[in-house]
C-alpha cells in the first residue's frame, strides 16, 4: 500500500478530537497562558476512592511480596498460570471496570498506583494488565460500547478474560493510514483479513478490539473501524510469540485473521470512527506508561541510596563523590516530579473538570523518557554490578539487583503507545492549534488565495489581540505567587514565576517560528520537539510545586518535598534554558544535508571494517492475506 504524506497526516488529523469543551491547564501554556488555578490547590480524591484504593493496593502488595518471582518471570520469559490466576482471583483484571460489571471501579489515581506496583514486581505483569485494561477491551467500551456490548464483556474482562489491542501490522507502525487489514460487510456480519503484529497479550487473549478497514460502498461510509473478536474465532492463529530485549515475560504475538466472521454487534462505534476511538481510549490509557515510570524512578532510587552508602572507594562511600551525588539528585528530584506529574494528571482525569489529553500525553512523553535516563543514571552508579544480570549477582553471593532489566524493560516506554517522535508531534499539533485555526489557510499550501486572503485578515485580528498579552505577566512581579515560599522553605515562587515568563516566551517562539516558516514549519520536527520538550519541563514543574504546597500543607513531609521540587526546578531549568537555546542555535540544516548524504550512499566508505550480522530476510515480512500455514501458539489461562 502507498499512502501519500499528506494523506497520513489527513488520516490522523481526521482522528482528532477538534473540540475543547473544558480547561486544559497545557493547552493554555502552550498559549502563553500560565493558568494555575486549573491545578493549584493540587486536586483531592474523595474519601470513598481513597478508601476503595488503599484497600485494593494492600490486596496487591500482599500478592506482589508473596505469589510474584520477579526473577523467575525473568529468567522463564513468562509469567506463570498460577500468578495470573492469583491476579485474576483478587480482582486486577477489573480494577477499573465499574462495579456495576463486576470490576472494583478505581479511580485512575489508583489504578496508576496499583500498576506502578505491580510493575514493580515484575514489569511484564505491568504490561499484562495495562495493556487489558487501558488499551483492551474494557475502555473503549466503557467510553463508546453500546449498553448491550458492556454488558456482553465488561463481566468477563473484570472477571479475567484477557483482553488485547490490534492496531499494528508488519506495514504499519506509526501512520495508521496504511492500515491493510479489511472488515468486509456480508449479511450481519463482517468478515476480517489481516495479519497483526506485536499484539501485547495476544498469545493468551480471550477477547480482541480489532481495527480494521471497512471498505466505501452505497450502505457503508466505511473506514478504519473498532471492533470486539472472541480470540478462539475460526480463522484466528496466532503464528509467533515474539521475543524482545526487555519485559520478557509479555505474551506479545502476530496474529493473522482469515475470513473471520464478527457480528456486526461487536462493531464499537460506527464506521468509521476506529482510530478517534483509539486515541480518545488514550486520552487516560497514556497514563499507565507514566505510572510505571515513576514506580521504576521510585526503586531506582531506594537502590542508589542503599547502594551508594555501602559501597565506598577512594576512601569514601561513592555518594560522597560529587559526580555520583549529581546523579542521586537527578533521580531524587526526577521521581519526585514524576510522581507530580502523574497524580496531578490522574486526580485531573478523575475529577473530570478538566481536558487533559495533552497533559496526558507529556507524561507519557516525559515520563519515558526520564525513567530511561534515571535507569541509565542507576546502571552507571551500580558500576560493573550495574551491567551484571541479578541471577549472575545472586550466584555469586551478592544481592540480585537487577538494574540492566529496568533498562531494558524501560526502553520500550520510549517506542510504544506513540514514539517520542510521535508524541512530539501529536503535542506540538495541540500546542500551534490556536495558530492554525486562525491561520491554517494561510498556511496550507492547497487554499486558494481568496481564502488565504480572509485568513490574513483574521490572523491579523487575532495576533494583534494576542501578541501583547505575551510581553507583560506575574513571572515579571517580585511577589507573585508567594505563598509558595513559606518561611524556612526553599523558595518555589521564583520558579512558578520562570514557569509563568516561560510559558508566554515558549508561545513567542512558537509564533515567531510559524512567521518563518509558514506551511514548512510541520516538517520542522527538530524545532517542534524542543517546543514541546520545554512545555514538558514547565509542566512537571508547575506540578512539582503545586504537589510539594499540598504536601506542606497537608503536614506531609512537606520541608522535604519543597526540598525536592527547589532541586527539580533548578534542574529543568537549566534544560529550559537549552532547549530555548537550540530553538535557534542548532545543527538542523546541516543534519539534513548529513541525511541527504547518508542516504544517496556518498559515506558508504565509513561503513567498511565491519561485519554485520543480522540474518538475511526482507525488512517486512509479507502479509498477503490468507489461510494461516503456521501452528497456532495461542493458549488459555483458565
Ligand atoms: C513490546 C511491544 C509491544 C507492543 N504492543 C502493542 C499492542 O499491544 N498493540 C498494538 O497495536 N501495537 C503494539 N506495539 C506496536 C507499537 O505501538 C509500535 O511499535 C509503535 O507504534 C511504533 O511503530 P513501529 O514500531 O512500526 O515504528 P515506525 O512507525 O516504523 O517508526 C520507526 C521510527 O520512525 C519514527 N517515525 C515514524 N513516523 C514518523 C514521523 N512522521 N515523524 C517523525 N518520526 C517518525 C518513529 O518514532 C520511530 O523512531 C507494540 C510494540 C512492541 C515492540
Amino acid at each position: 500500500m502507498t499512502v501519500s504524506e499528506r494523506e497520513a497526516r489527513q488520516v490522523a488529523e481526521a482522528a482528532r478530537e477538534r473540540h475543547w469543551r473544558k480547561p486544559s491547564f497545557a493547552r493554555e501554556l502552550f498559549l502563553g497562558r500560565f493558568r494555575l488555578d486549573l491545578v493549584h490547590p493540587h486536586p483531592r480524591p474523595a474519601d470513598e476512592d481513597v478508601r476503595r484504593g488503599e484497600e485494593f493496593l494492600a490486596r496487591l502488595r500482599e500478592f506482589c511480596e508473596t505469589s510474584v518471582d520477579g526473577r523467575l518471570i525473568e529468567r522463564e520469559g513468562r509469567i506463570p498460570d498460577e500468578v495470573i490466576k492469583g491476579l485474576k482471583s483478587i480482582g486486577a483484571f477489573g480494577m477499573k471496570i465499574d462495579p456495576e460489571y463486576g470490576g472494583l471501579g478505581l479511580s485512575q489515581l489508583h489504578y496508576n498506583k496499583a500498576l506502578a506496583l505491580a510493575a514493580s514486581a515484575a514489569p511484564a505483569i505491568g504490561a499484562l494488565l495495562s495493556a487489558h485494561q487501558s488499551i483492551g477491551v474494557p475502555q473503549p467500551l466503557r467510553l463508546f460500547g453500546t449498553e448491550e456490548q458492556r454488558r456482553a464483556f465488561l463481566p468477563r474482562c473484570a472477571g479475567g478474560d484477557i483482553s488485547a489491542f490490534l492496531l499494528t501490522e508488519p506495514d504499519v507502525g506509526s501512520d495508521p493510514a496504511r492500515l491493510a487489514t479489511t472488515a468486509v460487510p456480508d449479511g450481519d456480519d463482517y468478515v476480517l483479513d489481516g495479519v497483526k503484529l506485536w499484539t501485547t497479550n495476544g498469545v493468551v487473549a480471550d477477547l480482541l478490539v480489532v481495527m480494521a478497514r471497512v471498505p466505501e460502498s452505497e450502505e457503508h461510509p466505511g473506514g478504519i473501524t473498532a471492533f470486539v473478536v472472541e480470540a478462539d474465532s475460526e480463522g484466528i492463529t496466532v503464528e509467533n510469540r515474539n521475543a524482545f530485549m526487555g519485559l520478557r515475560g509479555i505474551e506479545n504475538g502476530v496474529t493473522r485473521f482469515h475470513r473471520v466472521r464478527v457480528p456486526a454487534a461487536h462493531r464499537i462505534g460506527p464506521e468509521g470512527a476506529g482510530l478517534k476511538i483509539a486515541l480518545t481510549t488514550l486520552n487516560t490509557g497514556r497514563l499507565s506508561l507514566p505510572a510505571m515510570c515513576a514506580g521504576a524512578g521510585k526503586w531506582c532510587l531506594k537502590i542508589a541510596r542503599e547502594w551508594s552508602a555501602a559501597r565506598e572507594q577512594w576512601g569514601k562511600p561513592i555518594a560522597r563523590h560529587e559526580a555520583v551525588g549529581t546523579k542521586i539528585s537527578f533521580i531524587a528530584a526526577t521521581t519526585f516530579a514524576l510522581e507530580a506529574v502523574l497524580d496531578l494528571s490522574s486526580q485531573m482525569a478523575d475529577d473530570d473538570r478538566n481536558d487533559i489529553r495533552i497533559e496526558a500525553a507529556l507524561a507519557k512523553l516525559y515520563g519515558s523518557e526520564m525513567a530511561w535516563r534515571m535507569a541509565d543514571e542507576l546502571v552507571q552508579v551500580r558500576g560493573g554490578r550495574g551491567f551484571e544480570t541479578a541471577d549472575s549477582l545472586a550466584a555469586r553471593g551478592e544481592r540480585g539487583v537487577p538494574a540492566e532489566q529496568m533498562l531494558r524493560d524501560l526502553r520500550i516506554n520510549r517506542i510504544f503507545e506513540g514514539s517520542t517522535e510521535i508524541m512530539h508531534l501529536l503535542i506540538a499539533r495541540e500546542a500551534v492549534d490556536a495558530h492554525l485555526s486562525v491561520a491554517g489557510d494561510l498556511i496550507d499550501p492547497d487554499t486558494t488565495l481568496t481564502d488565504k486572503g480572509k485568513a490574513a485578515v483574521r490572523a491579523g485580528g487575532f495576533y494583534a489581540r494576542w501578541l501583547p498579552k505575551l510581553v507583560v505577566g506575574p513571572g515579571r512581579l517580585p511577589g507573585a505567587y508567594r505563598e509558595f515560599h513559606p518561611a524556612g522553605h526553599p523558595d518555589l515562587a521564583d520558579h512558578l514565576r520562570h514557569v509563568e515568563r516561560s510559558c508566554r516566551r515558549l508561545a513567542r517562539a512558537t509564533f515567531l517560528g510559524m512567521a518563518r516558516w509558514q506551511g514548512k514549519l510541520e516538517a520542522k520536527q527538530g524545532f517542534l520537539g524542543r517546543i514541546v520538550d520545554i512545555g514538558a519541563e514547565l509542566f512537571a514543574m508547575s506540578a512539582a510545586c503545586v504537589r510539594a504546597e499540598m504536601l506542606r500543607s497537608e503536614g506531609d513531609n512537606g520541608r522535604a518535598a519543597y526540598q525536592l521540587a527547589d532541586a527539580f526546578c533548578r534542574q529543568a531549568r537549566i534544560r529550559v534554558e537549552e532547549l530555548f537555546d537550540r530553538l535557534w542555535t542548532n545543527t538542523d540544516d546541516v543534519d539534513r544535508k548529513v541525511v541527504r548524504g547518508v542516504l544517496g550512499g556518498v559515506y558508504t566508505w565509513l561503513e567498511e571494517g565491519v561485519v554485520d550480522p543480522s540474518t538475511p530476510g526482507p525488512w517486512i515480512a509479507d502479509t498477503t492475506p490468507g489461510a494461516s500455514t503456521r501452528p497456532d501458539v495461542h493458549r488459555t489461562i483458565g
